[in-house]
């Protein structure tokens, strides 16, 4: 199909579940703003929803033979566990947990109870919901080469940064870059659209002065 037509229906599918935030003016956690915003945790709220992008991605690596999917975070593993359950492989689905490596660097861990579950030579798939920096997903591909596993492949929900590039074949649902922007070169707050936090609600007034204030103390 082509790419432009999936990444509208898959969009189509984010807005249903209200996770896709568009046209709108949001304070992000950096400071910066934003017209666009995904609401992860939305993205899995209809399970309907969820098996059938899990089937789409599932279906882009059927050609693979895969012993384990694996995926970090709960959004991610409901996504994880729709893909597996849809790959002609019947593969297991595993998650690591998120944790920091000794230099405070981002890293993942695997509970101890699935190492059995990841031999040397397990063919395997990783599934991320957002990516953004691409660290999780690297930290996942180091999880899994450091036991001499192999990837087969790195499909993911949304992609927000066409830069990011792996070795391994990378499919994403729906690519889409977010302008981020200073306070003080947004076009949203030039036209006065009132700026809110992505989980709801007007933004802190004193956040909105840009980063680098302390938040004001409660009384
Ligand atoms: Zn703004």
């Amino acid at each position: 199909m082509d790419p432009a037509i999936l990444d509208r229906i898959n969009r189509g599918i984010l807005l249903r579940t209200g996770a896709y935030l568009a046209n709108d003016h949001f304070l992000l956690p950096s400071g910066r703003h934003t017209g666009a915003y995904v609401e992860k945790n939305l993205v899995s709220t209809e399970p309907a929803f969820t098996e059938g992008l899990g089937e789409v991605l599932a279906k882009r690596f059927a050609g693979d033979a895969v012993d384990v999917v694996l995926t970090s975070g709960v959004g991610a593993t409901l996504l994880g566990h729709a893909v597996a359950r849809a790959h002609p492989s019947k593969p297991k689905l595993l998650y690591a947990v998120k944790s920091r490596g000794s230099e405070g660097e981002r890293d993942v861990a695997l509970p101890p109870e699935f190492e059995a579950s990841l031999p040397a030579g397990s063919r395997t798939l990783i599934i991320e919901d957002i990516l953004t920096t691409g660290l999780t997903i690297r930290a996942l591909i180091r999880l899994v080469e450091e036991r001499g596993g192999r990837i087969v492949g790195v499909g993911c929900l949304w992609n927000r940064d066409r830069q990011v590039q792996f070795s391994s074949p990378f499919f994403a649902l729906v690519t889409k870059d977010f302008p981020t922007y200073l306070p003080e070169e947004c076009p949203m707050c030039r036209q006065g659209v009132p700026l809110r936090e992505p989980h709801g609600g007007p933004a802190s007034p004193v956040r909105t002065k840009g980063p680098g204030r302390a938040p004001r103390k409660r009384k």
